[in-house]
């Protein structure tokens, strides 16, 4: 059949990666793409957002199964759109993604359904939020409603801060993301991502990972869209996993369907492993990125076969094998990201560097021009490494990084410190 798979980050280039070496995959399309996915796919450059010129693609190029990378169509109901074309679709509806569309629309199902996660109160104006924080006490975390392309959340440490996300969320400074406001609880343990991929009544566990958020070494500086992961999350032990089943994302599905909008594809659940168990921070009605990059470097299953069985309600006593490898990737990021950067300057040495044993550079910001590869965006590649442990896939990720020469460019050298150090008995 031929697919074609929406996005052009590192997660698609992973998930392209993987793909492509389906059996099932007759042609691999990839909208719009990047200079890393051209290897694995033919780039077209639709764009997205338009889902009548998506199906027009589909139907011209009789494309048998699409899949969806990033959020933002999924919310728009794009999964919808094509499904009543005729187009299968992996990926929730837009009644399923208010998963990740709205926090409040989650908050208020893991209350109806007993479904651990912090205590909170929903808000549509300031006052009221405001005398909830000071009833709370801080730390506390305020949180836009909407997607805010990860700058909904402010997790304040004092009640001024506290008050003034309130202000800045209200008086527009989100747009509308932040029309409604979620406070809640701060939370303390150990975070990990954890996800699972459903058909609407049935899910199988996939596989963990925890990454870094913040741009600086030693978790320091502003929030990103994250500088690299490691699968799997040493935190997420065998008995973890299973209470995170039974008692988050088994109850989530159940009430999805009962509300009569059954979730399918990928649920990724943001976690806080605490003394009393694993409680849900947030959804993500998709892949991780960049977890993604660690997920496909494990899987040692076709991938196509179980995205295919989520969206056709087959996953009931579907199997995935994983390698038992850990994984590992970097992010090499255009210098002053996540601020302000430059684009266009030339990356070289890709070749050699993905030379090293047990290497894979999946591209995110990239472009192919004239022969060569150039930066076109803030985070740009994700040096990615497996290992028979965790400080193995490090090393290789950072000798790979050490190949690559990209003055422009800036990465994290600190990535997996946290389990580097468990493994090393720290
Ligand atoms: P989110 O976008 O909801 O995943 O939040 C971004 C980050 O804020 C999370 O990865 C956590 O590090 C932090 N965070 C969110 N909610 C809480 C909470 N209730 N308690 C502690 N930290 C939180």
């Amino acid at each position: 059949m031929n697919i074609l798979l929406l996005g052009s980050g590192g997660r698609e280039h992973a998930l392209a990666w993987k793909m492509a070496a389906s059996p099932l995959a007759d042609r691999l399309y990839c909208a719009p793409g990047n200079a890393g996915i051209a290897r694995e796919a033919q780039c077209v450059a639709l764009d997205i957002a338009d889902h009548g010129a998506v199906i027009a693609f589909c139907k011209d190029n009789k494309v048998g199964f699409v899949v969806v990378g990033p959020e933002a169509p999924l919310v728009a109901g794009i999964v919808d759109d094509l499904e009543g074309a005729g187009v299968k679709t992996f990926g929730p509806s837009k009644l399923a993604a208010r998963l990740e569309g709205s926090k409040g629309f989650t908050k208020d199902l893991c209350r109806a359904n007993n479904i651990p996660t912090a205590a909170y109160e929903r808000f549509t104006a300031a006052a009221p939020a405001k005398d909830y924080v000071r009833k709370r006490g801080a730390p506390i975390v305020v949180k836009a409603d909407g997607l805010a392309a990860g700058k909904g959340v402010v997790v304040a440490q004092t009640l001024a801060e506290a008050e003034a996300a309130v202000d800045m969320m209200f008086g527009g400074g989100l747009g509308t993301a932040g029309a409604e406001v979620v406070v809640e609880e701060f939370l303390v343990g150990e975070e990990a991502s954890f996800f699972a991929l459903c058909d609407g009544e049935n899910a199988i566990p996939l596989a963990s990972a925890q990454d870094h958020k913040r741009v600086g070494d030693g978790d320091t500086g502003p929030n990103t869209g994250g500088m690299g992961a490691y699968s799997p999350a040493p935190v997420m032990t065998a008995e973890i996993t299973q209470r995170t089943m039974d008692e988050i994302v088994r109850p989530t599905l159940r009430a999805m369907k009962a509300m009569g909008s059954p979730y399918k594809g990928v649920l990724f659940a943001g976690l806080m492993i605490t003394k009393d168990g694993p409680k849900l921070i947030e959804y993500n009605a998709r892949f991780g990125d960049p977890e993604t990059q660690v997920l496909m470097l494990r899987l040692m299953s076709d991938l196509v076969p179980a995205l295919i069985a989520s969206r056709d309600g087959q996953l009931k006593n579907f199997d995935l094998r994983w390698y038992p490898n850990f994984a590992l990737t970097v992010v090499m990021a255009a210098k002053g990201y996540p601020g302000d950067y430059s684009r266009g300057s030339v990356i070289e040495g890709l070749d050699a560097a993905a030379e090293i044993e047990g290497v894979e550079i999946f591209h995110a910001g990239t472009k192919a021009e004239g022969g060569k590869v150039l930066a076109n965006g803030g985070r740009v590649l994700n040096v990615s490494a497996r290992g028979k442990t965790v400080s193995e896939a490090q090393r290789r990720a950072y000798a790979a990084i050490d190949r690559i020469k990209w003055p422009e460019g800036f990465c994290r050298r600190d990535i997996g410190w946290q389990a580097v150090k468990r493994e090393q008995g720290g």
